[in-house]
């Protein structure tokens, strides 16, 4: 059995969105309720990524922007994407947290593992906050493996169901870090289509794979099998990240995939193969959306077992 770090809190309850926001903080509770305190997992606790770690991928305005935001009321920054009064420390511990499972991985306390964090960040670009989120935590964890820990090439692989067009964003034009994404096809924000594939030095390191409204487990299982597994290999990442955001489920009210827990077990056990054939298994990930609770829970629940390796035989009801 592998050693998965679950990172899992209650200040990411503290980001509080308007009554009827999808992205609300019962998300963490839900999770909070399943997870905390599990046996036999690595214990993470969260600290707040500085100001150097996410100056990394955000412009010094945007930063300052959301820092100007702590303790106000309210902040509109669109019709989705609002802060609260401690908005600014909480995105601040969402990058931390996934760089604290990160380090776990790096330390040798933990084989891989997952940060349950919020607000989310797929969608916030270097200079832009959109979509529910401030500072892209997925990113800023590319960054911290470049820049702090040596690693040359991150693999990140994105199956929200939405198009992380903060993380293409940031990394267009980078070589060094292979964005890929699953996504349905007409939905927000509108990115990603399959001819966006990265600019300048980085052609050829964003991978779109749009998918029509409808799809579910075969669809994206096919997709990962004939295009996105051979790609990954091919570029041989030092470390694999994953935005796991779980909209793509059948149950999810912004989306129309029909995705179940078993097609995100499949996803996991496939970038875990590449990991292990790669870089030594190194594989890390951090909640993105995922809006029924149910699904949510569900899935984050199926997605560490096949991490942690307890899986039940084929055929075994559980
Ligand atoms: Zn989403």
């Amino acid at each position: 059995m592998k050693r998965t770090a679950v990172l899992v809190d209650r200040t990411y309850l503290e980001h509080e969105n308007p009554p009827g926001h999808p992205e609300r903080a019962d998300r963490i509770g839900v999770l909070l309720q399943a997870l905390d305190g599990a046996p036999n997992m690595p214990r993470v606790e969260p600290h707040p990524a500085t100001l150097d770690q996410i100056h990394a991928v955000h412009t010094k305005e945007h930063v300052a922007r959301i820092a100007a935001t702590e303790g106000r009321e309210r902040t509109i920054f669109d019709a989705d994407t609002q802060t609260s009064p401690r908005t600014y420390e909480t995105a601040l511990l969402a990058a931390g947290g996934f760089l604290a499972v990160l380090d776990a991985i790096l330390d040798d306390r933990a084989d891989n593992g997952i940060a349950l964090v919020r607000p989310p960040g797929h969608h916030a670009e270097s200079n832009r906050a959109m979509g529910f989120c401030f500072f892209n935590n997925v990113a800023v964890g590319a960054r911290y493996l470049q820049d702090q820990h040596g690693m040359e090439r991150v693999l990140i692989v994105d199956w929200d169901v939405h198009h992380g067009n903060g993380t293409q964003e940031i990394f267009y034009g980078d070589p060094s870090v292979f964005y890929v994404s699953l996504h349905e096809h007409p939905n927000y924000p509108g990115t990603g289509a399959a001819e966006e594939t990265g600019g300048g030095r980085g052609l050829g390191t964003t991978l779109n794979v749009p998918l029509p409204a409808g799809s579910g487990d075969a669809e994206y299982v096919e997709a990962f099998e004939q295009i996105i597994e051979p790609a990954c290999r091919r570029f041989a990442p030092d470390f694999v990240l994953i935005s796991a955001g779980f909209d793509a489920h059948v149950r999810d009210p912004l989306a129309s995939m029909e995705m179940t827990e078993a097609g995100f077990v499949t996803m996991s056990r496939k970038l875990m193969g590449i990991a292990e054939a790669c870089c030594g298994g190194r594989c890390a990930a951090v909640l993105e959306g995922g809006y029924d609770l149910t699904a949510l829970r569900d899935s984050v629940l199926a997605v560490v077992r096949e991490l942690r390796g307890d899986r039940l035989p084929e055929g075994v009801e559980s």
